[in-house]
């Protein structure tokens, strides 16, 4: 190991701990300011509880929520309930964390049409993803001073739309004085992430130098910022990782991985966001997808961007579009990969790269996590993928998990998910900080 690399394993985790406490204190002094709110806290009863760790579920459980954040947790006998505790039962369902999707963008997209960033359009995106469960989003990329601003007020028990965290804009630069320019003004907005995309656009557009990207790196580490990487094929991963990358944004889809690539990732103890459903979305649309007939997805959807999709024209041009069929090739390749990574042992987050036209921020997480088991993951890793797994390789301290001192995020389904991932689209409740802010039509 380099002394870079050794220097990364020390550093990065530390200060990443420190974001994370430092928003729990920050929450702590919000709750201390609300106490006085009459409110009564909640129970939820006779439910099955996955709490996100990856541990074995709690049969019959019971979890109490106050102010926002989970209180008490447990097996029926071994959790005092408050007298003064609103009970509810919750018989034959299952709970879990809601979901992390650490690969979105929120924001700017309208119908089919980017360009309309704004709270409104932030607060109406982060309101779909919280209906489908998706309580989490990390926007790696195309953030705007109203995405900063709307991460910077969400840390209180009133929130009620999907926790935002943001990098700001993509970087890209054509020399490293440049690289380390952009990442000093850029961190100048506290973002979560830098991101940086290393991908020719299968040999269409030049492709950012190692020169530029060691730049980007350590200047990122230099304002210990983690730095999230869009990649595409494998040997440039595996030298972003000893550049001292942080987090794998996207699938290696050009060939299977390795054991060299197995071991880089296990050395840093990488996550890697397989986002399946971003490769879907570049051919998908060539004939009608199935999902077009899924009531899950028809009860958020737009009849004119459906219609639009639909073009006989429109498809015929995916059909001749050689890039879209080179993506849809990749596919495969990316299935098998995150299968023999999940194997390996390498952490899995799920991610979807959501938010740009026709990916379907939040119809597409459950489709990604569906995907993940047509890939041969199991549910149990899938959910923890998208929970527990992803909360801790986004640095987030405060949410992922169902235990005590946590936001009360969570989901309640009415079929067990760990029978087939399937039935996340039995999704009946959304809490988010202790509030039902979705009931399911
Ligand atoms: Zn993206």
């Amino acid at each position: 190991m380099t002394f870079k690399a050794a220097l990364h394993t020390l550093h990065k985790p530390q200060s990443w701990l420190r974001t994370a406490a430092r928003s729990l204190i920050c929450g702590a002094a919000l709750s201390l300011l609300t106490t006085t709110s009459s409110a009564a806290p909640v129970a939820l009863t006779d439910v099955r509880i996955i709490d996100g760790t990856g541990t074995t579920p709690i049969e019959n459980g019971v979890l109490v929520m106050d102010n926002g954040r989970i209180i008490a947790i447990g097996d029926a006998g071994s959790v005092d309930i408050p007298a003064d505790a609103r009970l509810q039962s919750l018989a034959g369902k299952t709970l879990t964390p809601g979901f992390i999707n650490t690969h979105g963008h929120a924001g700017a997209v309208r119908g089919l049409e980017s360009g309309h960033y704004s709270r409104d359009n932030l607060i109406r995106q982060l309101d779909l993803y919280a209906r489908y469960g998706v309580t989490t989003v990390i926007s790696l990329g195309d953030d705007e001073a109203e995405g900063f601003a709307l991460r910077d007020q969400q840390n209180t028990p009133a929130l009620d739309r999907a926790r935002l965290y943001v990098a700001g804009p993509v970087l890209s630069a054509q020399t490293p004085d440049e690289a380390r320019s952009l990442v000093d003004t850029t961190a100048e907005l506290s973002p979560d992430f830098i991101k940086i995309r290393v991908d020719d656009n299968l040999g269409r557009t030049p492709k950012m130098l190692p020169a530029v990207y060691r730049a980007f790196s350590e200047r990122a580490d230099h304002h210990d910022i983690p730095l999230a990487v869009h990649t595409y094929y494998l040997e440039d991963t595996k030298d972003l990782i000893r550049a001292g990358a942080d987090f794998i944004a996207h699938s290696v889809r050009d060939v299977h991985v390795d054991d060299e690539f197995i071991e880089l990732m296990r050395d840093r103890n990488l996550c890697y966001s397989p986002t399946l459903t971003r490769e879907l979305s570049t051919f998908v649309y060539e004939n009608e997808p199935a999902f077009f007939a899924d009531p899950f997805f028809l009860r958020e959807a737009d009849t004119a961007v459906l219609d639009t999709l639909r073009e006989p024209a429109r498809q015929q041009r995916m059909r001749d579009n050689t890039a879209a069929q080179q993506y849809k090739a990749s596919l495969p390749i990316a299935m098998a990969n995150v299968k023999i990574l999940a194997d390996a042992g390498v952490q899995i987050a799920m991610g979807t790269d959501s938010g740009p036209p026709a990916r379907f921020q939040g119809y597409f997480e459950h489709l990604e996590m569906w995907m993940m088991q047509d890939a041969g993951l199991d549910p149990m890793q899938i959910l923890h993928a998208a929970t527990g797994g992803a909360a801790a390789c986004m640095g987030l301290g405060d949410t992922g998990t169902l235990e005590v001192g946590k936001w009360a995020d969570l989901l309640v389904m009415s079929e067990n998910p760990l029978q087939d991932i399937r039935h996340t689209r039995s999704l009946e409740q959304v809490w988010i900080a202790g509030k039902q802010v979705h009931t399911a039509p």
